[in-house]
């Protein structure tokens, strides 16, 4: 498939009750290409004042009676599933729209539309699947429970995966029957928007869906403050996590589900295979220019195979070609904006500083856009910043290790708990690591292999609740008991 080099979006305002709408304030923003620093588009800014519009919206569409209530379980799966066929149509206008946004290699940007497709269809599945059960209590009862929706949800998104990211929150609310608002992030909100058409001519209701772009402090904060909104799943930054949860806290303490950071140890056993373990140790890592909450960001390296590794990821991290996201032959793009750039050659620089030895990189390329060389750091130790902090670029930390139970300890000496990897062809160790490692994912002899189908979620600080799978399904509903009194009962 071929990239549309020219795109261009055609939305750009807020998506409220199945209408364009311009902002309450008459502001707009610049979407700008990190590639080139040309503006994509003015966006219409949303504010605390379309927030409100856009709850009342969804509750509307929530209230006992509404079409969307009344609707068939099965009906909302077909909805869904044609969400899905309608995006699988447009793939070469989606994935072309979000290469331009973010900057991500065309190929890359096809397959998250995919993986987003893929997502619909496992949940447009669950939608008449979700069962409540009969209880058998003591006594002269009959109990069964219900699961019913939520009720209003907001999704907060981040800019690395933006459609597919929306589609895990999306699809999983859909399933269950909730309504939505969605703030997609200030760097990247076209292909949300195009998102919200599609939802229109799959026969969705007004107000089911409703996409308000707009900054984090303002329209962000006005979703996680609201008092008609039942529940927020939000995915970015630790930082702003805990600004959610407070939020929630202040206000009406709805349901948080959060997707946050992570600083992800993947350990090589000298006995793993090694082409294969540097091959993925670089994709763990370098995979959408270093922006991926489970980046594989701390890689242990047990010492036998310690010189050979470095040498082997260098020489990986060398070929690696970076440049325009619309040329085939590049594997990278630019980083999202001005501030990533300028946090991650800080970073780069703090790791020269502390001692680290850097094997290739180390700097931004020349010429326009938001461009850093792919970097690899040897002999990096675990109090340096580089192997603690978040960097969420193209800087690979390499790290020896000695023994399995100095790896434990070493993996789990982080607040995070995202994901792991393990590389091995020990089923003992590999067994052993991945009941030891503190993270909800454990990788296994690979990396970054996610699916709809199984929970995805952190530990410690990297988020509270899980997406995907049954699990992700069931955060979108709340449990309603109900007992009866019954003249008698017979088992
Ligand atoms: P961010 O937290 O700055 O922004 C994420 C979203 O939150 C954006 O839409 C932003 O506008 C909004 N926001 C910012 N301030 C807000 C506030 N005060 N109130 C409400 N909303 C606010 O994160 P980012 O820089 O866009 O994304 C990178 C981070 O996201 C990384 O830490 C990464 O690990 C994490 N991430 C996690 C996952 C996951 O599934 N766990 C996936 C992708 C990214």
């Amino acid at each position: 498939m071929e990239p549309l080099k020219t795109v261009k979006p055609r939305h750009t305002q807020l998506f409220i009750n199945n209408k364009w709408v311009d902002s309450t304030s008459g502001k707009t923003f610049e979407d700008i290409d990190p590639a080139t620093f040309e503006k994509i588009a003015d966006i219409q800014e949303g504010d605390k004042e379309d927030v409100n519009r856009a709850v009342a919206a969804a509750k509307e569409a929530f209230k006992l009676g509404s079409a969307w209530r009344k609707s068939d379980a099965s009906a909302r799966g077909r909805m869904i599933h044609e969400i899905a066929n309608l995006m699988e149509k447009d793939i070469q206008f989606l994935a072309s729209l979000e290469c331009r946004d973010v900057g991500k290699p065309f190929q890359t940007a096809v397959g998250d539309i995919k993986a987003a497709v893929a997502e619909l269809r496992y949940f447009a599945g669950w939608a008449d699947k979700i069962c409540g059960s009969t209880i058998p209590v003591d006594g002269d009862f009959f109990t069964y429970t219900r699961l019913e929706p939520v009720g209003v949800c907001a999704a907060i998104l981040p800019w690395n995966f933006p459609l597919a990211l929306l589609t895990w929150k999306v699809g999983a609310a859909l399933a269950a029957g909730c309504t939505m608002i969605i703030k997609p992030a200030e760097q990247t909100p076209l292909t949300a928007l195009h998102f919200a058409s599609l939802c229109e001519t799959a026969g969705l209701p007004p107000g089911v869906i409703n996409i308000i772009p707009g900054y984090g402090p303002t329209t962000g904060a006005a979703l996680a403050h609201h008092m008609d909104v039942d529940k927020i799943s939000f995915t970015g930054s630790t930082q702003v996590g805990r600004l959610i949860m407070k939020a929630a806290a202040d206000s009406n303490l709805k349901k948080v589900t959060l997707e946050l950071g992570g600083k992800s140890p993947n350990i090589i056993f000298a006995d793993a295979d090694l082409q294969h373990a540097v091959e993925q140790s670089h994709q763990g890592l370098f995979f959408n220019m270093g922006q991926n909450c489970c980046a594989a960001s701390r890689t242990y390296v047990q010492e036998e195979i310690y010189d050979k590794f470095v040498a082997m990821s260098t020489e990986r991290a060398q070929q690696k070609t970076v440049g325009d996201p619309f040329d085939p032959k590049n594997e990278s793009g630019p980083q999202i904006d001005e501030e990533q750039y300028s946090k991650i050659l800080e970073m780069i620089e703090s790791g020269k500083q502390e001692g680290a030895r850097l094997m290739t990189g180390g700097g931004k390329m020349d010429g326009k856009g938001y461009f850093i060389q792919p970097t690899v750091f040897a002999d990096v130790t675990d109090s340096m910043r580089i192997a603690r902090e978040e960097i969420f670029g193209p800087v690979q930390q390499i790290i020896k290790f000695k023994t399995i139970e100095e790896a434990i300890v070493r993996a789990n000496n982080t607040a995070y708990g995202l994901a792991a990897g393990i590389f091995t062809t020990d089923i003992n160790k590999a067994l052993t690591m991945a009941n030891s490692v503190r993270a909800g994912t454990v990788w296994v002899n690979t990396y970054n292999a996610v699916h709809a189908q199984a929970p995805f979620g952190g530990y410690k600080e990297s988020g509270i609740g899980r997406e995907h799978g049954e699990e992700g399904v069931k955060h979108y509903c709340e449990i309603k008991t109900v007992t009866i009194k019954v003249p008698s009962k017979n088992s």
